[in-house]
């Protein structure tokens, strides 16, 4: 038994790498596998359900349970880009955990397609390297058709699925507040999300360690950036939803 399992996270590639999957095997061999971390933007809700409605294909979800503010609190620190360990127990565990589960149930050809841009070659070679190592397969659609994230996002678009709210000042659609986000992210985050960057500020106190490395968030609200840092992919998707 075969089963094609999609990194549903939210984004507007993997929903193009979805949508792809549909195209290339049959309807009831695909999945779409969402964990939810429980802070992701209301509006990246909103997107995985008008999307799954409009391709029609359900979410499967696969999730721990606990929020990421939790998983720091059981953990008793702050995850970080050098240590994300919010992301291996919300989704890479998650994710073994559900694969475990198809082989119990008969499955033994698992292929993981992975929205994936081309610029993301280290993301790529860490998952292909995952894949060998627990005996699936890995697909990474977006790479091989030379798709950008402005094309996946007019697709989304023009299935009448307005692309998460998130890109209109991130990278990416990851949860508000991300621990992997750099400095130019997070005085973002301060200006567009300023209630989740007091938390996340307040977190720091609580644990007595940065997210970023050298600097509190506090300290880098009041130096700011020494130099404009460019988007590494920037995406257009059009003016803010609260316009006419
Ligand atoms: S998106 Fe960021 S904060 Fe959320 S689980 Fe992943 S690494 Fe952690």
């Amino acid at each position: 038994m075969r089963r094609i399992v999609v990194g549903y996270s939210g984004g507007v590639t993997s929903a193009w790498a979805a949508s792809w999957a549909l195209r290339q095997f049959p309807k009831d061999e695909v999945v779409w596998l969402f964990h939810d971390t429980k802070e992701e933007h209301p509006d990246t809700y909103r997107f995985l359900k008008e999307f799954s409605e409009a391709v029609g294909h359900p979410i499967t979800e696969q999730s721990d349970g606990r929020s990421v503010t939790q998983v720091f609190h059981d953990e008793h620190a702050i995850a970080n880009n050098r240590m994300a360990f919010c992301s291996r127990i919300l989704k890479a565990e998650q994710r073994d955990k559900y694969f475990k589960m198809l082989r119990e149930q008969g499955v033994t050809d698992i292929t993981n397609v992975l929205g994936f841009s081309a610029i993301e070659w280290q993301r790529v070679q860490r998952a292909t390297a995952r894949g060998w190592q627990g005996g699936y397969k890995t697909a990474f659609p977006l790479i091989d058709g030379n798709v950008t994230k402005q094309q996946a996002a007019d697709y989304c678009a023009s299935l009448g699925v307005r692309p998460p709210a998130m890109y209109r000042w991130s990278e990416h659609a990851n949860c508000i507040g991300c621990v992997r986000g750099g400095k130019a992210y997070w005085l973002k985050v301060a200006e567009m999300e300023p209630e989740v960057f007091r938390q996340r500020s307040e977190l720091e106190t609580e644990f007595g360690h940065t997210i970023l490395k050298n600097t509190t968030l506090v300290q880098l609200q009041q130096t700011g950036l020494k130099r404009a840092v460019r988007q590494r992919e920037s995406i257009d998707i059009g003016p803010c939803e609260c316009g006419g």
